[in-house]
C-alpha cells in the first residue's frame, strides 16, 4: 500500500468515541515498550506520528490513526504494566475485551513480540486468549537487528513454541529500525482487508 495519508484522529476512552466511519481496522497488541508505536511508523513512513515511549500502560485509551482513506492502526494500550494496579488491570481487561470481542471493523490484530526474549506470561496469556475468542492475528515478532541475523530462526521458533502457536498463525519477523518484515505485513494487512 502507498502510503499517502496519515493521521491521529482520537484516544478514544470508550466505545461512543470510536470512529464511525467503518474503515477496516488493525489492532496492535503487546506490552508496554515492545515497540507497537515504532512499528506503526515505520509502516506508514513517518519518524513521530505514533508516540513513541509515551508512559506505559498509565492511561486505558485506544489510538486512533486513520491511513489514506482505505484503514485505521489501533494502538491499544501496553499490557504488563507492572505498576498498574489489579483494580486497573482488571478495568483494562473489559474495556479491550470488549474491543476485540465486539467490535465490527476490526480485522487483524498484531501481537508484538520482542524478538530478543521468550514471550512472558501475559504474552501467553493474550494468544490463548485472542485464540480462544476467534480474534484473527499475527505474531509480529520485532526488534529484528537487536539479534545476529544467524541466530533470527532459532529465536522465531522460541516465540511460536512459547506461545503454543498454531502451525497455520502467521508469523512476521520485523524491524522498525531497519524496516524489515513492512512490505510482507502490508501484504498481509492488504489481504485481510481486501485491499
Ligand atoms: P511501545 O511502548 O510498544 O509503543 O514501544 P515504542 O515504539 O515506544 O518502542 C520502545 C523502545 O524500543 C523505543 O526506544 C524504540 O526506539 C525501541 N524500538 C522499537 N522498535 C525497535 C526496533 O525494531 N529496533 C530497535 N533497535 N529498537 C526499537
Amino acid at each position: 500500500m502507498k502510503v499517502n495519508q496519515a493521521e491521529f484522529v482520537i484516544s478514544a476512552v470508550g466505545p461512543s468515541q470510536y470512529p464511525a466511519d467503518a474503515l477496516p481496522e488493525i489492532a496492535l497488541a503487546g506490552r508496554s515498550n515492545v515497540g507497537k508505536s515504532s512499528l506503526i511508523n515505520r509502516m506508514i513512513q513517518r519518524k513521530n506520528l505514533a508516540r513513541t515511549s509515551s508512559k506505559p500502560g498509565k492511561t486505558q485509551q485506544l489510538n486512533y490513526y486513520r491511513i489514506n482513506q482505505d484503514l485505521f492502526f489501533v494502538d491499544l494500550p501496553g499490557y504488563g504494566y507492572a505498576q498498574v494496579s489489579k483494580t486497573e488491570r482488571e478495568k483494562w481487561g473489559k474495556f479491550i475485551e470488549q474491543y476485540l470481542t465486539e467490535r465490527e471493523p476490526l480485522k487483524l490484530v498484531l501481537q508484538v513480540i520482542d524478538v530478543r526474549h521468550p514471550p512472558s506470561k501475559d504474552d501467553q496469556a493474550m494468544y490463548a486468549w485472542l485464540k480462544h475468542n476467534g480474534v484473527p492475528l499475527c505474531i509480529v515478532v520485532t526488534k529484528a537487528d537487536k539479534i545476529p541475523r544467524g541466530k533470527w530462526q532459532q529465536h522465531l521458533k522460541i516465540v511460536r513454541e512459547t506461545l503454543g502457536a498454531d502451525k497455520d498463525d502467521p508469523m512476521i519477523l520485523f524491524s522498525s529500525e531497519l524496516g524489515i518484515g513492512k512490505d510482507e505485513l502490508w501484504s498481509l494487512i492488504e489481504d485481510r482487508i481486501g485491499y
